[in-house]
């Protein structure tokens, strides 16, 4: 199953958030959207970082309530490992679990087109487990 089929059944709106917003409203949007990681998106539209809640709490660990008013370029992580469309779910599972993040953003032409995550890729491999659990209890009913 490629990562195109997982984006299909999702919002096409990706959440995304600047370097110099704080830390405090970037944690309220995905309070709000209910999302684990967000999207760091420069000047010209490209991505510079991802923010991820495990950013903040470690943030708040360092720093306490001051923390919130930090900008989320002083946190964000500026590296980020990105995908495309074409790749399979299990690929991007392998590569999430070797970098030891939840989350990733797929560039198609340049272009942020969404992002999953590691809770996404999951259910899909699921629902894909139990449906040739069923075709083989089929299988073997009638044979
Ligand atoms: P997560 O497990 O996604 O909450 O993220 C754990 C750490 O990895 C945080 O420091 C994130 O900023 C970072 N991170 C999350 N996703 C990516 C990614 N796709 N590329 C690089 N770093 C990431």
């Amino acid at each position: 199953m490629s990562v195109a089929s997982i984006l299909s059944g999702k919002s096409t709106n990706v959440i995304t958030t600047t370097p110099d917003m704080s830390l405090h409203e970037t944690a309220q949007t995905m309070a709000q959207k209910g999302i684990g990681a967000i999207i760091v998106i420069g000047a010209s539209g490209e991505i510079v970082g991802i923010l991820s809640e495990r950013d903040i709490m470690r943030a708040i660990a360092e720093s306490g309530a001051a923390a919130l008013d930090h900008r989320v370029s002083t946190h964000m992580t500026k590296k980020v490992v990105t995908t495309d469309l074409a790749s399979s779910a299990v690929s991007v599972m392998q590569r999430m679990t070797a970098g030891r993040f939840r989350h990733m953003p797929i560039v198609e032409d340049g272009k942020l087109a969404g992002v999953v995550s590691i809770g996404d890729l999951i259910k899909h491999r699921l629902s894909q487990l139990e449906e040739e659990q069923q075709a083989l209890k089929e299988y073997i009913a009638t044979a």
